[in-house]
């Protein structure tokens, strides 16, 4: 395989106008979720002629219109998705290039850059691994290779990749001159570059949060993203580039499952090709082995539950629910719907307590513990990963995870609880709990004014200050949500600042990056420049965030004293040293006789719930020694109460 094949060249993105058939669209990206397949709302305007249609098409450069208004057309798009069905994507593009032979359209022929992934399963040192191929072809005398560091609360994946090499004659590979710790590969511009190396998984035997974020690479499963498991050439995040994924390395009989689609257990077709801008690349999971798969195509929108493991429910009951978010959020976020969906599920091996999700491009991955049950949380949990499909993965491109967290990760974990709440899938006062836990985090952050620069001057992937962005976000949301309803009289919501975001990136050509600056702009309709301003220093300066009096006529905001977890020693650095360090004096532990310096064995701290005792285990004057205690204190907070009574509260929504 070389850098570039001659069918590369022919893919095509596809303009809808407006009378096309939904349907049409919608089967056609179900069956080929690779498939650029603009549809024409906000770009084309309904009823618009022909003529003025292929305008449109010829202005976004490199869109072929696909009508079904007139009978040649729309038999051949009917025949372009069986071919989709029956074929492979390699015969995608030559079926779509005899659809545009037939109408004289034109396919895109301006440079797009293109890269292939090939995994081959090895055995290195003892432990299963994939060896990667990879060519692509360089533009410039000198290209920064990005190797995976840290990802989703996993630090040090630098030996995950391992004989890391590049087999293309007169191109080296270089450390760079600053610590980054990527590499710069030098070759000559237009080269075709191979690049060769290990992927060997990291984790160690007990199977818990945060190993899920390392590339997983086990006898019978694999499971990572292109970020914490692909070395890969700096392309710019906007830019189009064609991917080809070859796993014809791989067992025959093992499924292969990612955000692009999926190839069955015995399927001939192993290669996956898509093009999509870079980021939507960076942003991709990738599975395969051993899963049972379920899967329910409805409503314009093919979901894949790729699962594992034993649980307290069954795959059907898990896809139902997958499917019942996915519907909600479909129709909340107004937009065409996700033609596809991928949800992994894996346990972890910890008993309970222990669950985790990511959101990726058009997927995302729940690891929880096999005691664990479909409840409210679950439920949230889904729907904040799902909820990331818009926010912000649908903003535009973002050069750098980092950018404006407190809103893609903060209202995010707002609407989580907002959207199960509307389409009664969680009770209110399941909500009021979620969120007051929420606001309560944040109360009694210590990190609750940090500006955002000194934030992000953190090691906020992994360090003490991660949840900042949730908590703070969070409440910002909340803040924001009824000040929009107050000062519109409850024409607007917060709801309008988040499609205007998603809308922005749909119809403008090329789409807005998602930045802050955006971001925060895309308030100011909706709100008076103080109201701004306020927004501003609380978003980046940490100003304090105030919160509502009462949400619609359904709660209202008290102070109360409440018992909080803080058990008066440094958890964290105590349990990595294996030794209690931080105690402070009069606080919990120390009443329970835990001091600075004893050794620990045994560790057991439910941080979210106060009604649980902590359970350490210490050595004492040489003697090993369980001490149980309430590891609490008492902590004025701000709590939302709801003020009807439980009937009435199905009509809360909240505002
Ligand atoms: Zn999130």
């Amino acid at each position: 395989m070389s850098c570039q094949s001659s069918l590369q060249a022919l893919s095509f993105r596809f303009q809808a106008d407006a009378d096309l058939n939904p349907a049409i669209s919608r089967g056609l990206r179900g069956r080929e979720p690779s498939l650029d397949f603009r549809v024409a709302a906000g770009v084309i305007p309904n009823g618009a002629a022909n003529p003025d249609v292929l305008r449109v098409a010829l202005r976004e450069d490199g869109h072929m219109i696909a009508s079904d208004s007139d009978k040649p057309r729309r038999k051949s798009i009917a025949r372009l998705g069986q071919y989709m069905r029956r074929r492979a994507a390699v015969t995608l593009a030559l079926a779509a290039a005899s659809v545009l032979g037939n109408f004289g359209m034109r396919g895109e022929n301006r440079y797009t850059p293109s890269i292939v992934f090939r995994f081959q399963p090895v055995m290195v040192n003892g432990r299963k691994a994939f060896h990667v191929i990879e060519h692509f072809r360089i533009r410039q005398p000198e290209t920064g290779i990005v190797i995976p560091k840290h990802y989703g609360g996993a630090a040090h994946l630098e030996g995950q990749t391992q004989n890391l090499k590049v087999n293309s004659p007169g191109a080296t590979l270089t450390d760079q001159p600053t610590d980054s710790g990527e590499k710069l590969l030098q070759a000559r511009p237009n080269q075709c570059i191979e690049l060769s190396y290990d992927i060997v998984p990291q984790q160690t035997e007990w199977f818990r949060h945060p190993q899920e974020h390392m590339a997983i690479i086990n006898d019978d499963y694999f499971l990572f993203n292109t970020e914490d498991a692909l070395v890969y050439p700096e392309i710019q995040r906007t830019a189009d580039v064609d991917v080809t994924f070859d796993w014809r390395a791989l067992p025959r009989n093992s499924p292969i499952i990612t955000s692009f689609g999926m190839s069955r257990s015995g399927e001939k077709n192993r290669v996956m090709r898509v093009r999509a801008p870079w980021i939507r690349v960076v942003d991709a999971l990738l599975a395969g082995g051993n899963f049972r798969i379920a899967e329910s195509n409805e409503n314009g929108t093919a979901v894949v539950l790729a699962i594992r493991g034993i649980w307290r429910f069954s795959d059907a009951d898990a896809l139902g629910e997958v499917r019942r978010i996915l519907d909600e959020e479909n129709r909340f976020w107004r937009a065409a719907p996700l033609p596809y969906f991928l949800v992994t599920l894996a346990p972890f091996d910890e008993r309970s307590g222990d669950n985790d999700g990511s959101g990726f491009t058009n997927a995302f991955m729940l690891f929880l513990s096999h005691e664990d049950t479909m409840d409210a949380e679950r439920l949230r949990l889904m729907a904040h990963e799902m909820f990331h499909h818009w926010n912000p993965m649908s903003m535009g491109p973002r050069g750098a995870d980092e950018v404006a967290q407190w809103f893609a990760e903060g209202f995010t974990v707002y609407y989580a609880g907002v959207i199960p709440l509307r389409s009664e899938l969680t009770t209110y006062s399941e909500y009021l709990d979620y969120l007051n836990r929420w606001l309560r985090r944040y109360e009694l952050s210590p990190l609750r004014s940090l500006k955002e620069a000194a934030w992000k001057s953190l090691s906020h992937s992994s360090g003490e200050g991660y949840m900042l962005s949730y908590e703070r976000g969070a409440a910002i949301a909340l803040w924001a949500d009824a000040a929009i309803r107050v000062r519109s009289s409850g024409k607007a919501s917060l709801d309008n600042v988040m499609f205007d975001l998603v809308h922005q990136s749909e119809t403008e050509h090329p789409a807005p990056d998602f930045t802050e600056a955006r971001v925060l702009a895309a308030f100011s309709p909706y709100l008076s420049s103080e109201q701004m301003e306020q927004l501003r220093s609380m978003a980046v300066e940490g100003a304090d965030v105030p919160l509502p009096e009462k949400l619609g006529g359904c709660a209202v905001r008290q102070s109360e004293m409440q018992a909080v977890v803080d058990p008066g020693f440094d958890e964290k650095a105590s349990f990595a040293a294996k030794h209690v360090t931080g105690i402070v004096e009069d606080g919990p532990a120390y009443r329970a006789g835990v001091r600075d310096g004893q050794e620990l064995f045994r560790w057991s701290i439910y941080n979210d719930d106060p009604s649980k005792d902590a359970v350490l285990g210490v050595v004492i004057d040489g003697q090993r020694k369980i001490l149980t205690f309430s590891p609490t204190k008492q902590a004025q907070v701000e709590q939302y109460r709801a003020t009807v009574a439980a009937e009435v509260a199905r009509s809360c929504t909240p505002f």
